[in-house]
């Protein structure tokens, strides 16, 4: 187990003009699931690489525990002696050995004896349960098979740290589900410091006990996943974690006005943006009277859809082209006038 302390970190490429990374402050526990969300060309990429020793800072310093590992362009620890085990998208084994000698590999041409290799494969093996398939191919295997490999290849060494760049993203969704099950348990019994990064929140999610959310280069949210999807505080970071209508409309007293709906929340500046989950609006043809659902207005029905075992709804006002989106379990027609509620307490505004 390792902490891992970022202090002023930026990274630069060709020459300054491109900032990967701009004052990365962050401070990841001993033993502790940390996720890294972020869009594509975010600089989740350009971290790791940082942490894993692959890439120097060209600015801040990077602590492993109390011990300095980079600094201000400059390696201070390389990677072979920062004890990180790594996964990448491909889980990719080495298809001309076996599944013993894809494991031992990280530690062939060091100098721990054949005997202690065979016992770190061997107990690695056993904690993965791949112990009576360490003689076959990896064609031989299972899909979960192979992950199971590759994650014990990446564990072999004893790590301090796991760090797995979009691990699941070219699994398909069975696969993936296992690998993330897999991935959270291995970590808890060996207690390893995990950084996962990913574009996906479901992968981060599922793993992570705590999220930092990387934008331009920039750490812009750090904290428990649920308040990550419950309190973003940008409509950039709400909508990168999760389907959200972005409304603006005109603020009075009593609310934001589109059209026929009026979406009461207060608020004191002229101007602010609010979002809602698809999953915070309701439509009903009758008056809904569970006190939680508050009715914005009449709607009408534009477009629908089927994804995911539901019905995906565009609804507009009744005067205007602004579109929500909302998911119902049973279909309606597009045409249809419909009324249109809002879960109280689920309005995110960001002025
Ligand atoms: P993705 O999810 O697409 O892999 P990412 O969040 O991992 O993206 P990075 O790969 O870290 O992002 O890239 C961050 C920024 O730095 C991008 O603008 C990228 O083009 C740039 N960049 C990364 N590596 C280099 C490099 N070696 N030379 C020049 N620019 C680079």
């Amino acid at each position: 187990m390792v902490r891992i302390i970022a202090k002023n970190i930026s990274k630069y490429f060709k020459k300054g003009r491109v900032i990967a990374l701009d004052k990365i402050n962050l401070t990841i526990e001993n033993g502790e699931r940390f996720g890294i969300l972020g869009p594509s060309g975010a600089g989740k990429t350009t971290l790791m690489r940082i942490i894993a020793g692959l890439e120097v800072p060209s600015e801040g310093e990077l602590y492993f525990d109390d011990k300095l590992v980079a600094k201000d362009g400059k390696l201070i620890v390389p990677p072979e002696d920062r004890r990180i085990g790594m996964v990448f998208q491909t889980w990719a084994l080495y298809p001309n050995l076996t599944a013993y000698e894809n494991i031992a590999f990280p530690l062939t041409n060091t100098k721990i004896s054949k005997e202690e290799i065979r016992k770190r494969v061997e107990e690695i093996a056993k904690i993965l349960d791949i112990t009576h398939v360490l003689n076959h191919y990896p064609r031989e295997l299972s899909g979960g098979q192979q992950q199971r490999v590759a994650l014990a290849r990446a564990l072999v060494k004893n790590p301090s740290l796991l760090l797995l760049d979009e691990p699941f993203s070219n699994l398909d969704a069975r696969m993936r589900d296992s690998a993330r099950a897999l991935v959270k348990e291995v970590q808890s019994r060996l207690g390893v410091t995990l950084l996962i990064v990913s574009h996906d929140p479901a992968d981060i999610f599922a793993i992570a006990d705590r999220v930092g959310v990387l934008v331009k280069g920039k750490l812009v949210q750090v904290g428990p996943p649920e308040e990550i999807y419950n309190k973003p505080i940008s409509i950039e970071v709400a909508s990168l974690i999760g389907e959200i209508n972005e409304i603006e409309g005109k603020v009075t007293k009593e609310g934001i006005i589109i059209g026929s709906f009026k979406i009461p929340v207060n608020i004191n500046t002229d101007k602010a943006i609010i979002g809602i989950r698809p999953e915070d609006i309701k439509i009903s043809k009758e008056p809904i009277k569970e006190e939680e659902w508050i009715l914005i207005g009449k709607g009408r029905v534009k477009v629908i859809g089927y994804q995911g075992g539901l019905f995906r709804i565009t609804v507009s006002p009744l005067d205007s082209e602004e579109e929500i989106v909302t998911y119902l379990d049973h279909p309606i027609k597009a045409g249809e006038e419909i009324l249109v509620y809002v879960k109280k307490g689920s309005i995110k505004i960001f002025t």
